[in-house]
């Protein structure tokens, strides 16, 4: 069965899309066919895999709003990984979208034929709790929450499982929180340490085992258009997010 994921937190910076490309890049150098989808309008998920489209339409704004097939790219050659990429028109679907009735499934029902295509479906959720988020939660049968280990960690966490339940509640009945992954951690640093265990302390089993280590070839290889498992295989970050593709492909895909 395909599982649909989205990579969300409203918080900006805490590794969402470095999540989305190298989770996606390492579940597709397992054998997965993977798609990821850039549901943020900056487009980060696009350039960081050396895609950048001019072209409104051959982009996710193009498939939400205008119809158009779904434009899939796939950037590395030697990897069962697709695109559909976006670029800065995709803001323009925020409020497109809004004008029309179930706004908020509109990517759920144009992914319906897509699904069979694929193992894994990776939504980047852009840092907001608008309408493309909420389209993504929609469309998703589990959520993974990146969560940066810094002081203020957990903060709107509480406002993000809250929007969880609402969805679950409204639209998506077999929405679940597949996990929460920390990112960035610095072994070296004793708040590190502290945040990782007050969030394990918190939200206990749904914490993944694996911890996202801060490394400095994950933050080169979106400039080299790159996932960190071609990039530089060896580094921490490529051992770090081939764990986490074992510890999901490990448990139930979607479970969680
Ligand atoms: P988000 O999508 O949540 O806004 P990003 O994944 O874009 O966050 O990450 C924000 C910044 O931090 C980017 O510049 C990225 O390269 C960097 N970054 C993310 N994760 C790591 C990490 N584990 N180690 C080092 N830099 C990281
Ligand atoms: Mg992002």
């Amino acid at each position: 069965m395909t599982c649909v994921m989205a990579i969300a937190n409203q918080k900006g910076g805490v590794g969402k899309t470095t999540t989305a490309i190298n989770l996606g890049a390492a579940l597709a150098a397992k054998g997965e066919r993977v798609l990821l989808v850039d549901c943020d309008a900056q487009g980060n998920a696009s350039s960081g895999l050396g895609v950048r489209v001019v072209d409104a339409e051959a982009t996710l704004y193009g498939f939400l709003c205008h119809d158009v097939p779904p434009p899939l790219h796939r950037p590395v050659d030697s990897l069962p990984l697709w695109l559909l990429p976006s670029n800065p028109t995709l803001a323009a679907a925020e409020w497109e979208l809004a004008a029309q009735s179930g706004a908020e499934t509109v990517l759920a029902h144009k992914m319906d034929g897509l699904w069979q295509d694929f193992d894994a479906i990776i939504l980047d959720c852009p840092p907001s709790l608008g309408l493309l988020t909420v389209n993504s939660l929609c469309a998703a049968q589990s959520v993974l929450i990146p969560l940066q280990c810094e002081y203020f960690a957990m903060e709107g966490l509480t406002l993000l499982l809250e929007t969880i339940r609402k969805i679950k509640m409204r639209w998506n009945p077999h929405l679940r929180i597949r996990g929460i992954v920390l990112t960035m951690f610095d072994r070296r640093n004793n708040l590190c340490h502290q945040v990782a265990m007050e969030v394990r302390q918190h939200l206990g089993g749904r914490v993944f085992k694996t911890m996202i280590p801060r490394n400095v070839r994950l933050s080169e290889c979106p400039s080299h258009g790159l996932p960190i498992t071609v990039y530089d295989r060896n580094s921490a970050g490529a051992r770090a997010y081939m764990a986490l593709a074992d510890e999901l492909l490990e448990t139930e895909r979607c479970g969680g």
